[in-house]
């Protein structure tokens, strides 16, 4: 599918859902994609992009940046503590920010580079052992936390499990953003954006539905 089917589509569940359909920004995951791909979507005037690994985005969006003007980079993947200092350099988002020490360490390293990038807090929604994020039940706390650090904490982020029905899971971070005066709502991705718009997704995670199949991680 192309970049402006993806963005019509967007556009479309916006509208049927009352929204206004610039309230939905569109992340293309270029995680473990060949970098031809993801030229050619910088080349349609793209800009901005998600990886999940900080490695991974070293090696690549310096370049791309220094060809394409404006790219808005978003960490959608786990963040060591170790790696912060280098991620600040690279990403305008962090979307996995899932513990107290995670959000000290970059407040700190924040306070001595004198920026940060925005910040959501991910979620377990499904409460699973394998999965980042923080359960529901501490969620608040984390909020709470975030924000005495003085972070720039602007949403929530979930990453459905795959067997579920994802709107549960899209209702219930809506519903926590909600109670904690969070705007922000990261979820969706290529096989339930739509679903995930309709519930009140500001930002949209979509890789595989862009780009194509990716390379084995
Ligand atoms: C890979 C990834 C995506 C994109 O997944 P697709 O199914 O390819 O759209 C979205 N969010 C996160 C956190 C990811 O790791």
């Amino acid at each position: 599918m192309s970049l402006e089917e993806i963005k019509a589509r967007i556009r479309a569940a916006a509208k049927s859902a009352g929204r206004d359909p610039d309230s939905v920004t569109l992340i293309a995951v270029s995680k473990l994609q060949p970098d031809a791909r993801v030229e050619a979507v910088l080349e349609d005037g793209h800009r901005s992009f998600g990886e999940n690994r900080v490695q991974e985005a070293a090696g690549k969006w310096p370049d791309f940046r220094e060809r394409f003007d404006g790219v808005d980079l978003h960490l959608i993947g786990p963040l060591q503590s170790n790696k912060v200092r280098q991620a600040m350099g690279l990403f305008q988002a962090f979307h996995s920010v899932d513990r107290p020490k995670l959000a000290r360490t970059i407040a700190r390293i924040a306070q001595e580079e004198g920026h940060c990038p925005d910040i959501f807090v991910q979620v377990n929604t499904g409460e699973e052992d394998q999965k980042a994020g923080v359960p529901p039940a501490k969620t608040d706390a984390l909020v709470e936390e975030c924000r005495a650090l003085d972070l720039p904490l602007r949403g929530l982020m979930c990453i459905p499990p795959v067997e579920e029905e994802p709107s549960l899971h899209f209702a219930l971070l809506a519903k926590i953003a909600e109670r904690n005066g969070l705007p922000g709502l990261s979820m969706g991705m290529s096989g339930d954006f739509e679903s995930a718009i309709a519930q009140g997704a500001t930002h949209v995670r979509v890789g595989s539905a862009i780009f194509g199949a990716r390379d084995a991680g």
